[in-house]
């Protein structure tokens, strides 16, 4: 068996109960051990993109965070589609944002400092 290379996802946490979703996405059990389930959601994100989806910046593996599009805590869930890769800068600066917000926010920034010069 194949086994995992574990590395600490320290601003990633899959709520309880687990989104049957998400479940069947990754196709794991309800026995899966919640390491190997979080090493999945990063290995199938993994895949389809390896770059942070904040700045598409090209990263290692290791040096992305799993990170909610829209946060739980607005409504989100742990399925697939609301999951994503962000490196260590874009997590800090996303917060507790969704997709939208924070593309306002770099906007909004964009044009400020344009302004500036
Ligand atoms: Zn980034």
């Amino acid at each position: 068996m194949k086994k995992f290379k574990r590395t600490p996802n320290p601003a990633f946490k899959l709520s309880e109960p687990l989104d049957e979703t998400l479940l069947e996405d990754l196709g794991v059990t309800a026995k899966t051990p919640r390491d190997d389930i979080i090493h999945l959601i990063k290995e199938h994100l993994n895949r389809r993109n390896k770059k942070c989806a904040i700045c598409n910046k090209k990263y290692e593996s290791k040096a992305l965070i799993i990170n909610y599009r829209r946060p739980t805590s607005k409504g989100g869930g742990d399925n697939i589609k609301n999951l994503q890769l962000l490196c260590w800068d874009c997590t800090t600066l996303k917060g507790n944002n969704t997709m939208l917000e924070v593309r306002k926010k770099l906007k909004l920034q964009k044009s400020k400092h344009l302004k500036e010069k």
